[in-house]
């Protein structure tokens, strides 16, 4: 089995030559595929399973195929003085990412953002920015306002921005739960349910976790539609 027989487009397959992939893991192997058709996936696989590169490669591939967002014909701050001269207070637009993936800390996240631009080098530019509890609020509020198309986020930091107008989720196509029995453990449960109501009902919803069985399992069940579900 090759990258190429599971259906990745060219840059993809010249960003992970590089980084020194030849065959994919078994987790790949069964998520890639259906990922791409568009398949909601319930995965129980480990840490060390290349399970970040089973969502976020169909991931990379679908947001480079959609049209690109429309230039705006001013830039944040010429907006700013526009909106100024006309004796009107400058409002925050709310980020409109098209992906999120949900991590239990700051360090998977870390990670998590770091694999995407190494997976995503050779594509049409595709953002992905990490929104952590602890980091200071300007600077993630200037990452936001570059309007990035994946958020990487650990679950508390993510609700503060939701709630305060800053992020807008009626974008959303792609929703990645990572270590989700982990997140649920760490008492998580009411900021994911918060943040999934706040997403459309036609994304396509990606859960990994050690276990699915107990309370995530129904969790998952809530927030997946038809699921694959993948046991590695
Ligand atoms: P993950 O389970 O996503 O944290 O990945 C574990 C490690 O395996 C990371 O260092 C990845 O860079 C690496 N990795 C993922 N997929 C492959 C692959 N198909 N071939 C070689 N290394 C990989």
């Amino acid at each position: 089995m090759t990258f190429e027989t599971l259906g990745l487009n060219p840059s993809i397959i010249k960003a992970l030559t590089e980084a020194g992939y030849t065959v994919p893991t078994p987790v790949q192997e069964q998520a890639i595929p259906a990922a791409i058709e568009g398949r909601d996936l319930l995965v129980s696989s480990q840490t060390g399973s290349g399970k970040t590169a089973a969502f976020m490669l169909p991931a990379l591939q679908k947001l480079s195929l959609l049209p690109q967002a429309a230039v705006p014909a001013k830039t944040p701050n010429q907006e700013k003085q526009a909106t100024r001269a006309r004796g009107e207070r400058p409002r925050f637009q709310p980020a409109q990412p098209k992906m999120l993936v949900l991590t239990p800390t700051r360090e998977l996240a870390l990670q998590v953002t770091t694999a995407t631009d190494k997976y995503g080098s050779f594509m049409r530019r595709v953002r992905a920015v990490s929104i952590l509890g602890g980091m200071p609020y300007p600077k993630q509020m200037q990452l936001l306002s570059k309007n990035p198309e994946i958020l990487v986020a650990t679950p508390g930091r993510l609700i503060d921005h939701m709630e305060s107008g800053k992020i807008d989720f009626s974008q959303l196509q792609i929703l990645v739960l990572d270590e989700a029995d982990r997140m649920l453990d760490m008492g998580f449960i009411d900021d994911i349910e918060k943040i999934v109501a706040a997403t459309p009902d036609s994304r396509q919803t990606m859960l990994f976790s050690a276990t699915l069985d107990g309370v995530v399992g129904n969790m998952a069940k809530r927030i997946t539609n038809n699921p694959l579900v993948i046991q590695i």
